[in-house]
């Protein structure tokens, strides 16, 4: 991965990913010299309908899939709304036995407000202090009723790694017995994915999912492109209406370029996932050991056993994080507090909350997400900037 040319040390990598080099060549003559509207009729506009299904056959490979079985979206964000919009297809009855929605507690607002926008129940999953799914509380609520299941394959604020083979073991023994039951409500799984690829298998088969969501923008792909895949025998309900592009589910002239760079991206990212994985395991380590080698004490949030890797999430109670991200911006160091998206609209982040945070915890939390172009240099500069940060706080409020 290239090395961002400035001085500035970039560690949020969760929130956006530069687009590298490989996915920019690849885009770059779909811009201009094949600019052409896939749809139209004469052979150079077919040319580039074809070089779009084919970048669409390189996404569907690297999650297991078929071309067919994957929409074309403008992101995560769409992909959740269209991944709940599965449920349109079932008239919602007064009855008591009211199809359920099960989502996990720490889900991205994409999720929770389009399940809480359906107009069926909606219960929450609880997490464990350490961010993963509380089995015991997904069996509880796992009904005859359930009707979709959305969880998060990472969380997007601390980095949980959810168990989906076993809730997909679950779903399918749930699916079992309404057959005997002879209980015809659906059941469909869904997961979010989107902070995944870089790090994670994402074989839908080997998940266990029906449903999945992927962004580009968090895989060195350009923003404003995702994708949805959808099992086959699942009866998806379009949210754009238009000229029938994308199987009728997702109308509009198709974003060629973006797809390319998303496909170049994402087949990279997956093919990288293991030296990926030592790269960040290694930036982690040694950011964690700096800090616990100076004086300041922080508390690291969720449990490096089912974290991604790239993530480090940390909090230092009694401080406002806020002022330490402004203190380390001034050196052009960049991180984020909490959920960069809660964080931005000044709202309590939800899974911080749902782990169990105190308010004073919450307050004092950072996001720090290593990324392919980050080195060991950068990550020893922005522990020691952090430490000196947090001394100054510490000595502002203490006098
Ligand atoms: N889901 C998750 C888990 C995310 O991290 C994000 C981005 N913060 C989104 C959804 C929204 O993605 P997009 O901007 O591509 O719509």
């Amino acid at each position: 991965m290239d090395k961002i040319i400035t001085q500035m040390i970039y560690l949020d990598y969760a929130a956006a990913t530069p687009v590298s080099s490989a996915a920019l060549e690849a885009m770059t003559s779909y811009f201009h010299e094949d600019f052409f509207n896939p749809s139209a009729p004469y052979q150079a506009a077919k040319k580039i309908k074809l070089d779009y299904q084919s970048a669409k056959q390189k996404l569907a490979q690297s999650i297991g899939a078929k071309a067919s079985d994957i929409i074309i979206t403008s992101g995560a964000t769409e992909s959740n709304n269209l991944a709940l919009g599965v449920l349109k297809n079932f008239a919602k009855s007064d009855s008591s036995d009211l199809p359920e929605i099960l989502i996990l507690a720490t889900e991205h607002p994409s999720v929770s407000k389009s399940a809480l926008n359906s107009g069926f129940k909606v219960q929450f999953i609880k997490v464990q202090p350490d961010g993963l799914i509380d089995l015991a509380d997904f069996k509880a609520k796992l009904s005859p009723h359930t009707i979709f299941v959305s969880v998060a394959l990472v969380n997007n604020e601390i980095g949980a790694i959810q168990p989906l083979a076993k809730l997909a073991e679950l779903i399918r023994q749930e699916r079992k017995s309404r057959l005997i039951a002879s209980n015809l409500l659906p059941l469909y799984f869904h997961t979010d994915a989107s902070q995944a690829p870089n790090l994670l298998d994402l074989n839908v088969a080997r998940l266990g999912v029906d449903l999945l969501t992927l962004s580009s923008a968090k895989v060195y792909g350009p923003k404003g492109v995702g994708l949805l895949y959808f099992s086959r025998d699942l009866k998806l309900s379009p949210i754009i209406l238009g000229g029938g592009q994308e199987l009728g589910l997702r109308s509009g002239t198709e974003n060629v370029p973006g797809v390319i760079g998303f496909a170049t991206a994402l087949s990279a990212a997956q093919s990288k996932i293991n030296s990926h994985r030592r790269q960040v395991e290694q930036l982690s380590q040694l950011f964690r050991q700096e800090i616990l080698n100076s004086p300041i004490k922080p508390l690291f949030l969720g449990s490096t056993k089912h974290q991604l890797s790239s993530f480090c999430p940390l909090s230092f109670p009694g401080l406002d994080a806020e002022r330490l991200i402004y203190k380390l911006e001034a050196k052009e160091i960049y991180l984020s507090t909490g959920s960069a998206c809660a964080a931005s609209k000044g709202q309590i982040s939800v899974t911080l909350s749902s782990i169990g945070l105190s308010p004073e915890e919450i307050a004092g939390s950072l996001r720090i997400t290593f990324g392919a172009p980050t080195t060991k240099e950068e990550v020893k500069a922005a522990a020691h900037a952090i430490i000196q940060a947090v001394q100054e706080e510490l000595k502002r409020i203490n006098s």
